[in-house]
């Protein structure tokens, strides 16, 4: 009983507030421990291996033991464990990371700036979309387009950007200036007999009536993830960047790609502007730019809102903006050391070569009962599962299918998350063809003892 009471697993319930978990039910639940790493796999306190089928949280792309980064992240503790970056200050690995990065861009950028958690890189873009326009003088461009179903992050400002209900719900959000556009899912949201492209006619008319409502000389941005991940896989339709692009140039609106989940090759390119055509102004980065190893974010700005931010201290002085950590030694030389990799070992190749075995294996889930619609591009994929396949009939919110998909998954050693009624894949971008087979076989027979 002393041991019951003193077990990891007793301390967490008395003591850990958990980030997204149902606080209640986690009362009786209590945690799971996870203990290890290797390879795709984590090993959990009992000694369970389960097959990481969302890389963590999209973001273990090097999968959960790779040396070099320790070794990255030691030889970085003992040379200089910490410096910062404020007053014009700076150190190696934050330079070099910076400028490996401005030549990955997808288009010409200006400048990095360093941060540590998508949300923070978010609100930063957010920041400066509203410095800039101060800085041109257009004061008056400053709210921000979003979309239904977005996921940007937490803080109060990227929360605000997110369109998901459970994210606002109680915590009096959005905040004002932030407005939300319509989510460009064919499945749930195309009319009958429209095509795929017509349907992104509409998207696209939709936000051009949402601009001319509000007055384009009030809209400052347009924030979008180049495929939606945490909305449930959406991968927008074809001419769909095209038309919302052309409406954003019309109006003379920056757009924003938030690349925190798409970001380092999980969509076959290095960034998921590439995959869908976006010339973004600025570029959010998180999660894969470190392989999770470190907590690290970062966006690249252009030219343009560069200069504006210089006008801006010519004007009123110092750029009143930074993190204690941004730029942390250790946090760029595990990203620095993790590029390397990406590069060395051909990532982006390994990617492009289990993407075929990996969407097949996704698509054949097509024809299982509970299994609606299948979304996917690259390492990443969906399967929406629905009460009655021929009507859409979505599930009750109570009945949490996808959590009891996810915990017969756990049960033949597989982890995956629940995102509404979305049964998720973004493992590893590292993982094998076997492995991949294995994650398909056990997460069919979870499907199969679901309801
Ligand atoms: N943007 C996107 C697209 C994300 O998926 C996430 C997190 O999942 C974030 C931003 C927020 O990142 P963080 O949790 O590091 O604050």
């Amino acid at each position: 009983m002393t041991a019951l009471l003193n077990s990891l697993e007793a301390r967490d319930t008395a003591f850990v507030l958990h980030p997204y978990t149902n606080a209640s039910q986690h009362l009786e639940n209590g945690p799971m421990v996870i203990a290890k790493g290797e390879g795709v796999y984590v090993i959990d306190n009992d000694g369970n291996r389960y097959i990481e089928a969302l890389g963590g949280l999209f973001c273990a792309s090097l999968g959960f033991s790779e040396p070099r980064l320790v070794e990255a992240a030691y030889r970085q503790m003992k040379e200089l464990p910490f410096y910062h970056s404020f007053g014009g200050k700076s150190h190696e690995t934050a330079i070099e990371l910076a400028e490996r990065l401005i030549k990955l861009s997808p288009v010409p950028m200006s400048k990095v700036f360093f941060a540590n958690s998508g949300s923070e890189a978010n609100d930063t873009a957010m920041k400066l979309v509203w410095y800039y326009h101060n800085a041109i003088g257009k004061p008056e461009k400053k709210k921000i387009i979003s979309r239904n179903r977005a996921y940007h992050g937490v803080t109060i400002a990227s929360a605000s950007l997110t369109g998901l209900p459970n994210n606002h719900r109680d915590f009096d959000l959005p905040i004002d200036r932030i407005l939300h556009t319509d989510c460009p899912e064919f499945y749930r949201y195309g009319h009958e007999g429209e095509t795929e492209e017509e349907f992104a006619s509409r998207c696209a008319a939709s936000l051009e009536r949402l601009i001319l409502e509000e007055g384009p000389e009030t809209i400052g941005a347009f924030f979008a993830e180049p495929l939606m991940a945490s909305g449930g896989c959406i991968v927008p339709p074809p001419t769909y960047y095209e038309k919302i692009q052309a409406i954003l140039a019309r109006y003379d609106i920056l757009l924003i790609a938030d690349e925190v989940i798409c970001g380092f090759g999980r969509l076959g390119t290095m960034f998921g502007s590439e995959s869908f055509g976006m010339k973004p102004d600025i570029i959010t980065m998180a999660k894969q730019l470190s392989a999770a190893y470190q907590p690290i974010s970062a966006l690249m700005i252009n030219a343009k809102l560069h200069e504006a931010v210089v006008a801006e201290s010519q004007k009123i002085g110092t750029f009143g903006h930074g993190f204690t950590y941004s730029g942390h030694p250790v946090a760029t030389a595990v990203a620095l050391e993790t590029l390397k990799i990406y590069e060395e070992r051909d990532i982006l190749g390994h990617v492009r070569s289990v993407v075929p075995l990996f969407q097949r294996r996704l698509n054949a889930l097509r024809e299982h009962p509970l299994v609606g619609d299948v979304r996917g591009r690259g390492m990443i994929g969906t399967l929406e599962l629905v009460r009655n396949k021929a009507t859409k009939e979505a599930f009750k919110p109570g009945d949490g299918v996808a959590i009891h998909a996810g915990k017969r998954a756990q049960a033949h050693g597989v982890i995956t998350r629940a995102l509404g009624d979305n049964f998720s894949f973004c493992p590893p971008l590292i993982m094998t063809e076997p492995e991949i087979d294995e994650m398909f076989d056990r997460s069919t027979k979870a499907l199969d003892e679901t309801y």
